[in-house]
């Protein structure tokens, strides 16, 4: 099976759907079509952090109806397929002052210099040398699509032009072969205190809406829901509406951290930030090819920074509503590497964890985050 780590970002201002707690399924630009995956820019935020990998011109439609009626218009100045290779050759050169060369002003506006020469970095690191590409007419959207063949990954890309021939939209999306899915092999502790409530969780989409996004394979999105099945009090306007803000986040493992994102505001409920997807994050080494990711935290509130030591149930932070979040809940997954751009999901398996699971409770022998479970010790959860 392939996975595909969609190396994209959003229009700025895009306004987001609420499904999903941490990345919902689509975008809507500040005109009116759903546009993007928002659970696979979330890969980006993930990722590349501020690099920026593709953008809409938000003039691209209109430049390009124009282009295509017969108004009497000027047809473009250059042929889509020629400024598609030319952008394929830079990527190879990685020239990304090259391909920021082609953007027209809105791309130029969006999408700085620096996040470009970031990017081209990364789809080169991603597919190796392009050695061939061809037409994809089976690509949706309103770009020309085209298969990359990478030396080391295959890949796609979408692009568009203007009528001055510069490029409107670039998306480019790396395909990488996915392993099976490993499981952790350390003990592990539940990275709260209480009983929580797994909102997405699984192996399967029905179950997770992470899965398809190399890291987040077994990504879970964990709120406290109370007596009433509700995540927060009163109406839920405020952060501190909901019953998982403020929570202590706690380290699952021994371990030492290896990455601290802070800074990044937080959002009010129902409002995301998918210029920071991830929102401020931990990130914790425990052992070779293990590492723990916890994903939309308080900003100005972490207690470990990069190379605290930490055990297995240390507080590293709290829990928060940053980043790509419709609310206060927390984002947990173990990954293979220390990077989640180009880590694969390790499943997380607890053991002697207390589960509740169609009302009735049962202490697991070993037990992995499911959508619908509640997990932890009730008594404790009194907050
Ligand atoms: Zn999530």
């Amino acid at each position: 099976m392939i996975v595909v780590d969609t190396l994209r970002c959003l229009p700025r201002g895009a306004a987001t759907s609420r499904r999903g707690r941490c990345a919902s399924r689509q975008v809507r630009a500040a005109g009116e079509r759903a546009l993007f995956d928002v659970a696979a820019a979330a890969v980006v935020a993930l990722t590349l952090a501020t690099a920026c990998v593709s953008a809409r011109d938000a003039t691209t439609t209109g430049a390009r109806a124009e282009a295509g009626t017969t108004l009497g218009l000027a047809p473009p100045s250059r042929a889509v397929e020629d400024v598609a290779a030319e952008v394929v050759k830079r990527v190879n050169e990685r020239d990304g002052a090259g391909v920021y060369a082609l953007y027209g002003e809105g791309m130029r506006a969006r999408f700085p210099e620096e996040s470009t020469l970031r990017f081209v970095s990364d789809v080169a690191d991603g597919v190796g040398r392009i050695t061939s590409s061809e037409a994809d007419a089976s690509g949706e959207g309103e770009g020309t699509h085209y298969r990359l063949h990478g030396e080391r990954a295959d890949g796609r890309m979408e692009i568009a032009i203007g009528r001055d021939g510069r490029i409107t939209l670039l998306q480019i999306t790396i395909a990488r072969k996915e392993p099976p899915v490993a499981k952790s092999t350390i003990p592990l502790v539940l990275p709260f205190r209480g009983q929580w409530f797994v909102d997405w969780g699984g192996g399967t989409p029905a179950d997770n809406h992470h899965v398809g996004h190399g890291s987040q394979r077994h990504a879970a999105d964990l709120v406290i829901r109370g007596a009433d099945g509700k995540t927060h009090r009163g109406d839920g306007k405020t952060n501190a509406d909901y019953l998982a803000y403020g929570a202590d986040v706690l380290a699952v493992a021994d371990g030492t951290v290896t990455t601290v994102v802070d800074g990044v505001p937080e959002n009010v409920p129902g409002a995301m930030n998918p210029d920071a997807v991830a929102g401020n994050y931990v990130t914790i080494r425990h052992a070779d090819s293990l590492y723990s990711f916890y994903a939309h935290l308080q900003p100005g509130k972490m207690h470990v920074q990069v190379g605290t030591t930490v055990k297995a149930g240390t507080a590293i932070g709290l829990c928060g509503n940053s980043g790509n979040s419709s609310e206060p809940h927390m984002h947990f997954q173990l990954q293979d590497g220390p990077r989640s751009q180009d880590s694969w999901g390790v499943e997380a398996v607890f053991t002697g964890v207390l589960v509740t699971r169609g009302g009735k409770g049962q202490r697991m022998k070993e037990y992995t985050l499911l959508r619908g479970d509640l997990v932890g010790e009730p008594s404790e959860a009194k907050r």
